[in-house]
């Protein structure tokens, strides 16, 4: 019997307007209407929220570990490894000069009193303090740490707590590439119920994504009935608008033309294939929680192979951050400025070298780039508190950049596969 399907981006903007909707009218409502949202609207999206998540952490294991095996030989994964790396950090460090540019031109710094800085250091004093202690804790272990952070002692407790995906991406691939290596015959059995494994997970995918409007409604309802208020809003909105800008730069015009010089594929072609992802993305601002949607999209919508998604889309969900570094550069620069801060063209590059490090650093989850903002700031003497400055208007712009890095990981995941002649014309329509 044939059903009929509205596509999936339809769905989740159905959710999106009509959150909007309810927002804007519990927010009219005033306490009561927000204290209503937090209890009985909020969590419907925690419940969405969370079944993404929970899904994850077991579709990188299975993809990835059914995605090497399939690779036969090592040689590959390390071309394909190399490949991708370098364009996650060329895009990332194009992004922050974008960004860099754009602060530098429009000087968002100019536009802010010193009283509206006053009253933003005194009123945001408590959130920001909290930050940079947060901060400050993981600065505090070391310049290697990252390093010593990739390889868990222990599996299970990797995969149970949050933020620890590439910990679990190095489990899987020594996993995939000790398949690799063992008697052909016996790997055979690991590798066909890491298939089948990884086809029920795709499957759960499908079934949590049937309450996708539901969820996103509940999500962004509840962010506008908690929205700051309008004054604010437009007290920093120039700011808003040059991070905004550079977003839109890199989602309308570098990504484009990267998949047109690099894998001959139209803008429309790249939007229309990861649309849905970026609209889940810009609902729940976390890379982390979009991914099971990201990887359909790119292999269903984008038509890349599934061994080039499973390796390039979790490693670029966890350090390929464009968005984020971008939106660093702007936000240190615009900090600095109303703090009157005069930045020489050394902290430029220091700031370009830091949010580089700083966005592969942050965790896929929503308010992770504000905190490692802090460094950047501290890397070019500027007082971390200024943090405060931005803190009201965080939550929309990093809707914006998490919409922006998971496009940024479709792009690259494109590139890579054409470059191993692994694109292939879109095999289902998406969704
Ligand atoms: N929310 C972003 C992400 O998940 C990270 C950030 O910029 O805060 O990609």
């Amino acid at each position: 019997m044939k059903t009929l399907r509205i596509p999936l981006h339809w769905q989740i903007l159905a959710g999106m307007l009509a959150g909007l909707g309810i927002g804007l009218l519990i927010a009219g409502l005033g306490q009561s209407g927000r204290d209503f949202a937090t209890d009985w609207i909020k969590p419907f999206g925690t419940i969405f929220l969370n079944m993404l998540k929970l899904l994850a952490v077991p579709l990188i294991i299975a993809s990835l570990i059914k995605g090497i095996s399939g690779l036969k030989d090592i040689s590959r994964l390390s071309r394909m490894g190399g490949r991708t790396m370098l364009f996650y950090i060329t895009t990332t460090v194009l992004a922050i000069t974008i960004g860099l540019v754009l602060v530098n031109l429009m000087q968002p710094g100019s536009f802010i009193s010193a009283e509206t800085r006053n009253d933003f250091m005194r009123q945001f004093a408590a959130t920001s303090a909290d930050r940079i202690q947060s901060a400050a804790s993981q600065q505090a272990r070391g310049p290697l740490a990252p390093l010593v952070d990739l390889v868990p002692e222990n599996f299970f407790q990797a995969a149970s707590s949050n933020g620890q995906m590439l910990q679990i991406i190095f489990f899987s691939m020594l996993f995939g590439i000790a398949l690799i290596l063992i008697e052909e015959t016996r790997a055979q059995v690991v590798i066909s119920f890491f298939e089948g494994l990884d086809a029920v997970i795709l499957k759960m995918i499908d079934l949590v994504m049937m309450i996708a409007p539901i969820g996103v409604m509940a999500l962004m309802a509840a962010l506008i009935a908690e929205a700051p208020s309008l004054d604010i809003l437009i007290a920093l909105g120039t700011y808003g608008l040059t991070v905004i800008i550079g977003l839109a730069t890199m989602a309308f015009l570098v990504y484009p033309l990267l998949v047109r010089i690099f894998a001959r594929q139209s803008w429309f072609h790249l939007i229309r294939g990861i649309l849905p992802a970026q609209l889940l993305a810009f609902s729940t601002s976390s890379s982390a929680a979009t991914l099971p949607v990201t990887m359909e999209c790119v292999t269903d919508g984008l038509g890349v192979d599934e061994e080039v998604a499973s390796f390039v889309l979790p490693v670029g969900a966890t350090i390929n951050m464009d968005g984020t570094s971008l939106y660093q550069g702007v936000a240190a620069v615009f900090i600095a400025q109303v703090l009157g801060n005069d930045l020489g063209l050394a902290d430029q590059i220091t700031i370009v070298l830091t949010a580089t490090l700083a966005s592969i650093g942050s965790a896929a989850v929503p308010g992770a780039g504000l905190l490692m903002l802090i460094i950047v700031l501290e890397a070019i003497g500027v007082n971390p508190a200024g943090i405060a400055l931005v803190l009201a208007v965080d939550r929309p712009l990093d809707m914006c950049r998490t919409a922006v890095n998971v496009t940024g990981d479709a792009t690259v995941a494109t590139i890579i596969a054409a470059g191993l002649g692994k694109l292939h014309p879109r095999q289902r329509s998406s969704q």
